[in-house]
């Protein structure tokens, strides 16, 4: 588990999910399905009780504190859905009066684009 403070200790992170492009699964959200080596690993994106982002991941790599490619991958989705979802807020109030607007699914499946301002593709 590691505490997300910036992008800056993202990098190598970002730089190897590049390469290895892992499949990222979305589970709920905040929990995502990142293929890995050694098959599937589980990473789980939170805030904690006192504000800190937190990232989990279930790989030998996170258990030590290190930040793995899997957090980076789910990391590039959990911020895409947590994006959405504020936007999805500000346009639930006129879409409901409306009708216009129709209900999209969240997306299940979505190759390693950004995390934050960053692009790996
Ligand atoms: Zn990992």
């Amino acid at each position: 588990m590691f505490i997300l403070k910036g992008i800056d200790q993202l990098e190598k992170a970002i730089a190897k999910a590049k390469k290895l492009r892992p499949r990222v699964e979305f589970d709920s959200f905040g929990r995502y399905r990142v293929s890995g080596s050694k098959g599937y690993y589980t990473v789980i994106c939170r805030k904690d009780e006192r504000g800190y982002k937190t990232v989990e991941c279930t790989c030998r790599g996170a258990e030590k504190g290190l930040v793995c490619y899997h957090s980076a991958a789910a990391l590039s989705l959990h911020v895409a859905l947590a994006r959405r979802e504020q936007i999805a807020q500000i346009c639930i109030a006129p879409a409901k009066e409306t009708n216009e607007i129709p209900y999209l699914k969240p997306t299940i499946e979505r190759p390693v684009e950004r995390v934050g301002g960053i692009r790996i593709n």
